[in-house]
């Protein structure tokens, strides 16, 4: 048995309990794909063997469908709090892009405070647990305005449920070079941050968001291709958030043998497991943590190990 869980990169929309997707649709009168509830997990997850990104972020759909009201959005992270206390979890840094659940006329300010009274519920019912909440910034067009939002809104809430931002998206499509002025500001702000490099895109990627002063990588694998950038990952302490099954899924890792997971850990890299989507990926901590025992002979002390470093990493 693994103590001092700890889940430092984990999407809230990837994560919803899927009666409660069905509940919430029927509430807002959203048409859901199907009229049989028990079939409506089949849109929420991806098949085992997903065979694409496109696949895996169809399943983002139907949840940021019904994550444009306030008491939903205070819902779904009580519940998340909820589930994780279950799993035994510690401490938790829970993200999600407030500029997803304004399409129907709640501000960004708004999304962050439904959240956090669902976070603040949750840490007051479920007193064994810690957690914080991460926004994430989005890679695409036109949505300058709504990245600047959401680190001007960070700033107010920092330390009062928000712990940092993050930068999440499609990382081929747009390359993180092209927000070097976000992170100016977010420096300038004071704000800690992460950014998601090194899953879809190559090292190229890190090494940006390492330029850009991130202390914490969310995947950061493909760090193996580059032999110069893996040295100073390790000598700069640099965190990544990995996340294996997921991993998988997106196909950052083309298979199971192919994943770089143990060899970086060997080699001295501050890797922490995390689930990434738990829903999307039908995972847990513990499926994560059997899977690299399996898959990569990890041992309980290693794993622990992992759980030392993501501690050291938190950012609350
Ligand atoms: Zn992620």
């Amino acid at each position: 048995m693994i103590k001092n869980k700890i889940d430092l990169h984990l999407h809230l929309d990837g994560s919803l309990r899927p009666e409660t997707v069905w509940e919430l649709g029927r509430e807002q009168d959203i048409v859901l794909p199907t009229k049989a509830k028990e079939e409506l997990e089949g849109f929420l997850r991806v098949p085992e063997d997903c065979k694409s990104l496109t696949e895996y972020l169809q399943c983002f759909d139907l949840p940021l469908m019904v994550l444009q009201k306030a008491e939903a959005i205070e819902r779904v992270v009580y519940e998340l709090i909820e589930d994780l206390k279950e799993e035994g979890v510690i401490y938790a840094e829970i993200r999600f892009a407030p500029q997803f659940s304004t399409k129907k006329g709640l501000s960004q300010e708004q999304v962050v405070e439904a959240a956090i009274a669902g976070l603040n519920r949750g840490l007051k019912d479920f007193s064994s647990i810690k957690a914080s909440l991460i926004l994430c910034c989005m890679r695409g067009e036109g949505n300058e305005e709504e990245n600047l939002k959401t680190i001007e809104v960070a700033g107010k809430y920092l330390g009062k449920g928000v712990c940092a931002v993050d930068l999440a998206g499609a990382e081929a499509l747009f390359k993180t070079e092209c927000y070097e002025g976000l992170f100016e500001k977010v420096r300038k702000l004071g704000l800690p941050f992460t950014i998601h490099a090194g899953e879809a895109d190559g090292a190229e990627s890190i090494k940006k968001a390492l330029e850009f002063g991130a202390k914490r990588i969310g995947h950061g694998i493909r760090v193996i291709e580059d032999r110069e950038l893996l040295e100073k990952v390790i000598r700069e302490k640099i965190t990544l958030e990995v996340c294996p099954i997921s991993n998988l899924h997106t196909k950052a890792a083309k298979d199971v043998n192919s994943h770089p997971i143990r060899v970086l850990f060997d080699m001295g890299v501050r890797v922490t497991v995390n689930t990434d989507n738990r829903t999307v990926s039908n995972t847990s901590l513990d499926r994560e943590y059997e899977f690299l025992k399996k898959y990569y002979q990890f041992q309980e002390k290693e794993i622990e190990k992992m759980n030392e470093y993501a501690k050291e990493a938190a950012f609350f």
